[in-house]
């Protein structure tokens, strides 16, 4: 088996140059996978994993716009529809400079498997544009959207394709593609999740990665006769999937002593209450600003610049209970696993997609620790975006309570998932198996069921 994976790697890394971040995200689940590949021989006649890696459809456009002087910007889009077995392709537009295809494809394959995991029937797709929202107005970012919109239009539909955010698009940007498709189509359906409350969004949608992901530790906690309760936590980000996050971890009694953005991180060690979250809240959501700008409001508060020729984030140097890396990928490396298990940190929960680096990985498992990885604990972004597809299909609004509750409910049930395939493969309290096993199994069987296509 160890050859099939070194062989099947091989070919990948041949076929598809440079995308190292794909070759990441593939090499950690067909090295979980190689165990039910051993046991159903055959998955592996059918070639399912070597149809999972190649998406189904790949959508690569320019977006030209228009910037507040006159002058013309190019952009590149990108839609990847990946894996439709269980349902309409569904996963996140990104908008950063740093997006290229290797980047988007790990997030495409990733979500075909946090889907699966959800219980929805929801497929894997992701997108996005190397756009930087950053610094630019709020009619410079309506253009790109419309442009960005008049191209993707056509490849995606309620049926279909359903986009969602994810860095760089909220609800503004959410708001203008959206415009820009119902005019396009003159009509008005669920083609994007993440929507306004007044025009088909769904309660609980953007707190649902970051209470979903806060739920799913506290999951894992209870196998150990443990809660939140008085836990010191370390947050890394400051946007949507960090503001809630931070929000739940209160709720539950926890509490969170740092945030950041690509600029630098705060350490407050009076804890951020609900007041400074607030503040955290209109700070990146409305004016906009930066992290630092916390610093000067509390002063208690440390703030520490992004030092780029250290070779560890000292975000992670901190004592602590647990940690929520909810940033980006990468984001922890080998030297930050070995921080975070020193200084005393036994739960992680990635709100974040893959960001832990495969070396930080292996000391979080060989550990022990409670590790909850993206696939899993972030899954409740997308899984109250599928509600909000149901609730648009019936046209019919469902109360914060009946969402968070089902929210919840599909925690609960990944994590059992995760914590039944981990046993049956023969690795009990290893998430990391137990959430691509568990991801792999629906969708396998699907593609089983319905052919070679
Ligand atoms: P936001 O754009 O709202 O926030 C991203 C945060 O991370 C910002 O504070 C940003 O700082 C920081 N950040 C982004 N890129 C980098 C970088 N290269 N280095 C350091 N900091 C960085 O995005 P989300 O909160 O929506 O997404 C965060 C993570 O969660 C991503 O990995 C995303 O894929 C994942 N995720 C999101 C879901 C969702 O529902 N939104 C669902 C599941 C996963 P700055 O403002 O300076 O750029």
């Amino acid at each position: 088996m160890v050859d099939y994976v070194n062989i099947f790697m091989a070919r990948l890394q041949a076929k598809n140059p440079g995308e190292t971040e794909f070759h990441q995200a593939v090499q950690e689940v067909v090295e979980s996978l190689a165990l039910v590949l051993d046991r159903h021989p055959e998955y592996r006649s059918a070639k399912i994993l070597e149809r999972m890696v190649e998406p189904e459809r790949l959508i690569m456009f320019r977006v030209p716009w228009m910037d507040d002087q006159g002058e013309i910007q190019v952009n590149r889009g990108y839609r990847i529809e990946m894996n439709s077995a269980i349902g309409p392709y569904k996963g996140g537009l990104r908008f950063h400079p740093s997006v290229n295809l290797g980047i988007l494809k790990f997030l495409a394959f990733e979500q075909v498997f946090k889907n699966s995991l959800t219980t929805l029937p929801i497929g894997g797709g992701k997108g996005g544009s190397d756009f930087d929202p950053k610094g630019k107005s709020n009619n410079e970012v309506m253009r790109f959207c419309q442009s960005f919109m008049t191209e993707l239009f056509r490849h995606i539909g309620p049926d279909t394709d359903v986009p969602a955010g994810d860095i760089g698009v909220g609800g503004r940007e959410i708001g203008y593609l959206f415009g820009q498709y119902k005019r396009l189509r003159n009509e008005f359906t669920g083609v994007l999740t993440g929507k306004g409350l007044n025009w088909g969004g769904s309660l609980i949608r953007p707190e649902a990665t970051g209470y979903g992901c806060v739920y799913f530790c506290a999951e894992m906690l209870t196998t150990r006769n443990q809660t939140l309760e008085g836990k010191t936590c370390l947050v890394s980000g400051s946007g949507n999937v960090s503001q809630y996050t931070i929000e739940k971890i209160l709720q539950l009694g926890g509490k969170v002593v740092t945030v950041s953005d690509s600029d630098g991180y705060i350490y407050d060690d009076e804890g951020i209450d609900v007041r400074k979250l607030e503040f955290i809240m209109d700070l990146k959501n409305v004016k906009r600003g930066r992290i630092k700008n916390y610093a000067e409001k509390y002063k208690n508060a440390v703030y520490v610049p992004v030092d780029r020729s250290k070779d560890y984030n000292p975000l992670w140097d901190h004592k602590a209970d647990c940690a929520f890396p909810s940033a980006t990928q990468n984001e922890i490396n080998a030297k930050d696993a070995k921080n975070l298990l020193k200084n005393g940190v036994y739960v992680v929960g990635e709100g974040a997609n893959m960001p832990t680096h495969f070396e930080g990985v292996r000391l979080f498992l060989d550990s022990k620790i409670l590790y909850a990885p993206g696939k899993a604990a972030n899954a409740g972004g997308v899984a109250v975006s599928g509600l909000e597809m149901a609730q648009n299909s019936m046209r019919m609004p469902w109360t914060k309570q009946e969402v968070d509750k089902r929210l919840s409910i599909i925690m609960k049930s990944i994590h059992a998932t995760c914590v039944e395939c981990a046993e049956r493969f023969g690795t009990p309290g290893n998430y990391v198996n137990g959430a691509n096993i568990g991801g792999f199994l629906k969708v396998a069987d699907a593609m089983m069921d319905q052919g070679l296509v």
